[in-house]
């Protein structure tokens, strides 16, 4: 049952002669709203108008008076005119991380409205401060290319010109924050991989490479709470066998191939659901998946014999090595410490009946 732990000792002797990853901000170059430094506004700037120009693009254009934080259009909303500013700013808004631009006195947006027919708005257009604009709308652009084709050509043409900049940069742009996401990727890849190892290391004995005392009791607690009902592990405290006369004889390095042996041959001999971990120093404890007292008992024989059959270079021939154990069932709701120390003292009877 559950709660009676089984002692089983093995009187054979332990040494004998005759017989082991930011959110990356977009460099804020402003190339996808050009407002890089080729495309600063003011006077001379791509975006500004030469005054032949502005005076037919005022003469053909509806004025329109827009107070500070008026919205003159939103972005995505259909666009059909163009807009030339005699006073006052805009602030145009792209959004997606793109930098804003503010188009001043004598320069001009909204222009995609009067060259396409359906064209949705790419950016909202709000008045930083009071403005006097000057709406052209499709019909009025056409009129001014027909009494004006050379200005309006010329017009077109750096207009044009300004778009295939800005698309550049803006290509530039998602260029170097596609670089910029890979990198944050790489460096959010090495820390998981990191934090993989840290894991890996806070729970494996460093020298048997097992679990260490903690993992196991993480995992027994885990898998005793999932446990169905008339589920059962089976549990066993292992410790080996006068190893301090190992030590004592053979040196430290020796019991620590010991050690180790015991660890190589146990591992092999268990299944995937059982679990063995080095409990400290020369003790092991052993969780058994869906166990009766009968295949916990099998197991911890044929593991009894097949470190008995185990040579060490480091000792002299014929050197056998044993351990004793004490054994356990655990059943659903049982309390995983209280169950410990009972197979301990099962081992304690095993030590008392002999190695
Ligand atoms: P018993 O049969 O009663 O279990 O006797 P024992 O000698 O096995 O037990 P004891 O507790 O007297 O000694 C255990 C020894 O295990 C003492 C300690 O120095 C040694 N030991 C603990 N950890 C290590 C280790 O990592 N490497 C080596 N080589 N020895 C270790
Ligand atoms: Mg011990
Ligand atoms: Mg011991």
């Amino acid at each position: 049952t559950g709660s009676a732990a089984r002692a089983l000792g093995y009187t054979r002797p332990t040494i004998t002669r005759s017989h082991r990853g930011r959110r990356v901000p977009m460099t804020d170059n402003g190339a996808t709203a050009g407002t890089g430094p080729s495309m600063a506004a003011g006077p001379g700037s791509p975006r500004s108008l030469e005054a032949a120009e502005y005076a037919a693009f005022a003469a053909a254009g509806a004025r329109r008076d827009v107070p500070a934080g008026g919205v003159l259009f939103e972005r995505a909303e259909p666009g059909r005119s163009m807009f030339v500013i005699e006073s006052g700013s805009l602030r145009l808004s792209f959004g997606d991380g793109l930098a804003d631009r503010i188009v001043g006195p004598r320069e001009y947006c909204g222009e995609l409205g009067v060259f396409i027919g359906r064209h949705s708005r790419m950016a909202s257009a709000v008045a930083e401060q009071d403005c006097v604009l000057h709406a052209i709308d499709q019909t009025a652009f056409e009129q001014l290319l027909a009494r004006e084709p050379l200005l309006v050509a010329r017009f077109m043409r750096r207009c044009f010109a300004y778009l295939v900049a800005s698309e550049t940069q803006l290509i530039l742009g998602l260029r170097r924050r596609n670089e910029d996401l890979m990198r944050t990727l790489d460096s959010l890849r090495e820390t998981r991989s990191e934090l993989g190892l840290a894991q890996q290391l806070v729970r494996t004995d460093e020298l048997t490479g097992l679990s260490n005392r903690r993992h196991f009791m993480d995992v027994a607690s885990r898998r005793l709470a999932l446990l169905g009902p008339g589920e059962k592990l089976g549990l066993a405290l292992i410790d080996l066998d006068h190893f301090k006369r190992i030590n004592d004889l053979y040196g430290h390095a020796a019991g620590d191939t010991v050690l180790q042996t015991f660890a190589r041959i146990a591992r092999k001999r268990l299944r995937d659901e059982d679990l063995i971990a080095r409990f400290g120093g020369e003790e092991f404890i052993l969780l058994l998946g869906n166990a009766s007292i009968d295949s916990l008992t099998q197991c911890i024989e044929r593991l009894r014999q097949a470190f008995a059959e185990c040579h060490f270079d480091s000792m002299p021939e014929g050197t056998r090595c044993s351990f004793s154990a004490g054994l356990t069932l655990l059943n659903p709701g049982d309390p995983l410490e209280v169950r410990i120390n009972e197979a301990d003292q099962a081992l304690y009877q095993a030590k008392d009946n002999g190695r």
